[in-house]
């Protein structure tokens, strides 16, 4: 039977996906565009990542360019990163591009996945997995359990590197400071990690495993730090 075949086709693919992914390189939370450029990064120099994004369509803040007027101006710097994922572009005046902000977006995720990423939609991560004073991991469940307020229990995935790309509430970022350092957790860069808030721009690095970095993929137009990251990730 066709409906039979389609569903099993579903159902065993889909699981050997999330058992392949039980244990990672680099797990990304977030699948705005500095999630999806990292993993693109990462997955290209061979590295095993998965990203998790709690809505039906990763992407973030990217598919609605301003107002949902959807076109988005890059700066220069960033010009590499465009060509590399082959978006079209045109120049708009110096310094300064224009892209369809829909195109962009799905050539980020298509490169990503390409490049041997997996992405996980309607996953939201609650949490992450310390050992030895270490983040080894997250903690996720779906994104309908959690809005339905629904009592069951998440899944673990473990981690060597833990990303945060949650965008401008550092979720990741918040819950580590509130769980695990019961509030303030003060970064190399000053800034200060408060109980359940995200800060602006954060650097923070726990026993040299975990490294967060909010703002270094922000939406192109506002920064051309899209391949920091990826660059200072020490993977151990
Ligand atoms: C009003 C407004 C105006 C802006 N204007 C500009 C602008 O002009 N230029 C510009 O460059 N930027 C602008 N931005 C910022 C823009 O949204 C970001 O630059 C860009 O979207 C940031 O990308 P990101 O990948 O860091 O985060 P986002 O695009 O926000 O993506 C974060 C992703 O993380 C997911 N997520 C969050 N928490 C979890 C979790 N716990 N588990 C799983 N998934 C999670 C979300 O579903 C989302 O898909 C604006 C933002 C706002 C709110």
């Amino acid at each position: 039977m066709i409906e039979t075949k389609v569903s099993k086709g579903i159902i065993s693919t889909y699981f050997e996906k999330l058992e392949r992914n039980l244990d990672l390189d680099v797990a990304i939370v977030g699948g705005g565009p500095s999630g999806i450029v990292a993993a693109y990064y990462l997955a290209k120099a061979g590295l095993k990542v998965a990203q998790f994004d709690r809505k039906l369509a990763p992407g973030g803040g990217m598919w609605g360019g301003a107002m949902m007027f959807n076109q988005i101006v890059i700066q220069e710097e960033a010009i590499d990163i465009v060509k590399e994922f082959n978006i079209n572009h045109e120049k708009y005046e110096d310094g300064l591009y224009v892209m369809d902000s829909v195109e962009s977006t799905s050539a980020l995720l298509y490169h990503a996945v390409h490049a041997g990423a997996t992405v996980f939609n309607c996953y939201s991560v609650e949490d992450v997995i310390f050992k030895n004073n270490t983040v080894s991991g997250v903690v996720v469940n779906w994104t309908p359990v959690l809005r339905e307020g629904m009592h069951v229990d998440p899944l673990n995935i473990l981690a060597k590197i833990v990303i945060d790309g949650t965008g401008h509430d550092s979720e990741i970022a918040a819950t580590v400071a509130r769980n695990h350092f019961g509030g303030n957790w003060r970064t190399f860069t000053g800034c200060n990690c408060r109980r359940g808030r995200g800060c602006k721009r954060y650097e923070g690095n726990l026993s040299g495993t975990l490294r967060l970095r909010y703002g270094c993929f922000r939406r192109f137009g506002h920064s051309a730090y899209g391949t920091d990251l990826w660059r200072n990730v020490d993977v151990r």
